[in-house]
């Protein structure tokens, strides 16, 4: 396609120090390993790259897509179109400003930042502890967990638009709600975030995140492949109560299947394609509505081949 086309000539005159690969599986970047070729696969390292290969990539007629450690993403079994930012190995670094602010770069996992933020005796982000994906994946969709969640910490959050021009937005601008931020809404990359928290002793905070961590191992289905939590917590619920009270562990479509460890994932098995687990998915919310009247929607990113 012409377009492509001179998005690479493009990008290699004004980009040749940026990292691409073309038809690259996404399988080899989500935590759930499923997702067919991204047509072109970028890696930048910095902010300044970032905003050169936005520049660049408005040759092509579609907005790239974001991915972070690809931990929240079911991605297409017939690839991507068009261009995938990766941001797992940019945006790297953290910093303590004052007594109870730290500012945390997009790319640091959620589960470093947690660990920096204990070292240095502040206390409000144990609940990232584990949480595979990056901060500004946790940002995008106000992660959380064990009774926390990123929007109750975070006071400013640094977002480039598509034009490349850096904002900061305060955390009423972010409009976090349930797993849920402006970002779902209208695009931005998430650069860096500043969390308020609280003086409290290290030990205590490394104690409280060993507590939590354990419970992860001991509940959740880490030795498969999955995205985390397959539905969003409904109101009058837990979703994965109503999953197994409907009899539904173990449930299986092709590879992908309703943990047996935790009804709330869906694991890959070996071999799921995204087309399983979408209908893993559908006929799961359905047996349970037909059960109980409640919903279930999705909180795994389902990405489509646009
Ligand atoms: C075993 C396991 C346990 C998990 N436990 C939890 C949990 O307890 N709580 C919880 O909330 N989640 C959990 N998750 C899900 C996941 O780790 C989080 O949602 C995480 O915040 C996603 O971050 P990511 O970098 O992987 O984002 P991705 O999966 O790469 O992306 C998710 C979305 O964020 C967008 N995005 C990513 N980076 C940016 C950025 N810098 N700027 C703008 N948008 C961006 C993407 O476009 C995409 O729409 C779990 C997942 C697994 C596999």
């Amino acid at each position: 396609m012409k377009e492509f086309t001179d998005f690479q000539e493009k990008f290699a005159r004004n980009c040749p120090d940026i990292r691409i690969l073309y038809n690259e599986p996404m399988a080899k970047h989500t935590s759930f390993r499923i997702g067919g070729a991204a047509e072109a696969m970028a890696f930048p390292k910095n902010a300044e790259e970032l905003a050169r290969l936005l520049k660049v990539s408005r040759l092509l007629d579609r907005t790239p897509a974001i991915l972070g450690a690809g931990t929240n993403v079911l991605a297409p079994d017939e690839g991507m179109a068009g261009l995938v930012i990766c941001l797992k190995d940019c945006l790297d670094g953290m910093e303590r400003l004052d007594e109870t602010h730290i500012r945390v770069m997009a790319g640091v996992t959620m589960t470093r930042a947690a660990m920096f933020a204990a070292r240095q005796g502040l206390s409000g982000l144990e609940f990232a502890h584990g949480i595979p994906g990056t901060v500004g994946g946790g940002v995008y969709m106000n992660a959380g967990a064990y009774g926390g969640d990123i929007g109750s910490v975070l006071t400013r959050a640094e977002v480039m638009d598509p034009e490349g021009n850096v904002i900061t937005f305060s955390r009423e601008d972010m409009g976090f709600s349930y797993r849920h931020s402006r970002l779902e809404d209208t695009p931005g990359i998430v650069l860096a975030a500043v969390f308020c928290l609280t003086p409290l002793d290290s030990g205590d905070i490394l104690n409280r995140m060993k507590e939590l961590m354990a419970k992860r191992s001991a509940s959740q289905p880490l030795d498969l492949p999955s995205a985390g939590s397959a539905f969003k917590r409904p109101v009058g619920g837990y979703a994965a109560a109503l999953i197994d009270e409907a009899g539904l562990k173990g449930y299986q479509v092709g590879g992908a299947a309703i943990s047996r460890k935790h009804a709330g994932f869906a694991v890959n098995l070996g071999g799921a394609t995204a087309g399983d687990v979408k209908e893993l998915l559908r006929q799961v919310s359905d047996r349970v509505y037909e059960r109980t009247g409640i919903r279930l929607e999705p909180e795994v990113r389902i990405w489509e081949r646009s």
